[in-house]
């Protein structure tokens, strides 16, 4: 196919005109053009080909322009792309929602489709309320969530980010104002300190009364520092939602399907959630689309007061063709044996990332499931950050960090060599700059 517009035309009008992920209009950070994308390769318009470290923010875990994923997907086209999912129903939806109850924990057989992670995230957020409304508790509609945290960009996913990284003064009187317990300061990799949960306690203890939910990303707090805490830490939590009657909103978009080594995060402590959201590698990265899954009883209760019905429904609920992929998508983390190439990915990012333990700049290196995290002593400034990712470019990977953290999650299909040159990559530009 015939590229019509010159690299250089391209970036031109996207720098005049197109708006990317928190940037400014007046200072764009650079951006660079792909022109296409093969399994763990990105190639850009000027012909450069990259490994890619990101999987397009944990999504693309079976790799780009997979044919499994590309025929789910022109299959569905030419049967129906789109259908409302107010009265109708369709083969793709009931299909991706059979698979789905084969993955997750049997309590959560309730699924609501979304569009996004951010609306995921809504949806969990608005079901913990009418479930307290429907109990008679309409008082209980605030939620408790631990410093640190990622949960979309929409104002109630915003509410439960961390409050200075989330920068809530900005929305001030008009955000909610919820409950922050300080992050567990024990890693996952750590004895577990009792102590780390007394700020969790005693701010339930004291605020109970109005509280409907705990939602949290359970043991790694992706976007919000890429921190992996104590697995014991969930358990306590759970263990506290049923002393007092609170729901669990577990946040899993970033973590389900197997990127932390359990296919959810949950399973390190073996807890059940009451409402689990997923989203990200849902449909490999094709498509943008979510699910909130709630157990019976909180669909039941839900159910049994007025207004009697759970009151969401977007434009695109249960979209034909997200659903189609999403369903090709879990289907393949089955038959590709996931936990095998989890486990690949990990023992990858160990051996390739130690070295960068050596590294003056280099605070802590850490690895969980398919996850591998290089630590820096100072965060990068605006300036430091554009060229380390010149560098990393100019090396053949392509890595977005952010604050002090370069990390990475590659696709799930990654071979141990490109493993290898990414790491080694990570290595090289880390030890030859000035960070
Ligand atoms: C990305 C993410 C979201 C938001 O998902 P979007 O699809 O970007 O709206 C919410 N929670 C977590 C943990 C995430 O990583």
């Amino acid at each position: 196919m015939k590229n019509s517009m010159s690299a250089q035309d391209l970036l031109h009008f996207d720098k005049t005109h197109l708006w990317h992920p928190y940037t400014s209009i007046e200072e764009p950070l650079p951006v660079y053009s792909v022109a296409s994308a093969s399994s763990s390769t990105l190639t850009l318009t000027d012909g450069r080909q990259l490994v890619d470290g990101m999987s397009s923010w944990w999504a693309a875990i079976h790799g780009y322009n997979n044919p499994v994923l590309n025929r789910a997907l022109v299959e569905q086209v030419s049967r129906v792309s789109h259908v409302m999912f107010g009265g109708l129903t369709h083969e793709p939806a009931v299909e991706l929602g059979k698979i789905l109850l084969q993955l997750v924990p049997k309590s959560l057989n309730r699924i609501f489709y979304c569009d996004s992670g951010s609306v995921a995230i809504e949806v969990a957020m608005k079901m913990a309320m009418q479930y307290m409304h429907a109990l008679g508790q309409p008082q209980k509609k605030r939620f408790v969530t631990i410093r640190g945290g990622y949960h979309g960009d929409t104002f109630h996913g915003m509410s439960v980010c961390d409050p200075v990284n989330g920068m809530h003064g900005l929305y001030a009187g008009v955000l909610p104002e919820y409950f922050f317990a300080d992050r567990p300061t024990t890693s996952f990799f750590a004895s577990w300190d009792a102590a780390d949960f007394v700020g969790m306690r005693r701010l339930v203890e004291e605020n109970q009364q109005n509280i409907c939910a705990i939602i949290l990303e359970p043991i790694v707090q992706g976007a919000g520092g890429m921190y992996f805490y104590h697995p014991q830490y969930l358990r306590e939590v759970r263990a506290l939602c049923d002393e007092y009657g609170l729901l669990l909103i577990a946040d899993e978009i970033a973590t389900g399907f197997g990127r932390t080594g359990k296919l959810f995060a949950c399973e390190h402590a073996g807890i059940e959630p009451d409402i689990l959201c997923l989203g990200k590698a849902i449909t490999g990265g094709y498509m943008s689309f979510a699910a909130t899954l709630a157990t019976e009883e909180v669909g039941r209760v839900i159910s049994s007061a007025a207004p009697g019905v759970f009151m969401h429904g977007p434009t695109f609920m249960g979209n034909p063709l997200a659903c189609s992929v999403a369903k090709a998508s879990l289907q393949l983390l089955i038959e590709n044996d996931w936990q095998t190439q989890v486990e690949g990915l990990a023992k990858g990012l160990e051996e390739g990332l130690a070295p960068c333990l050596d590294l003056d700049c280099v605070a802590e290196v850490r690895v969980l499931g398919g996850i591998g995290v290089v630590e820096l002593h100072a965060p990068l400034s605006s300036q430091g950050m554009v060229q380390i990712q010149a560098a990393f470019v100019e090396a053949g990977i392509w890595v977005r960090p952010f604050g002090r953290l370069v990390y990475l999650m590659p696709p799930y299909i990654m071979s141990k060599e490109e493993l290898a040159f990414l790491t080694a990559a990570v290595f090289k530009v880390l030890a030859t700059g000035d960070y």
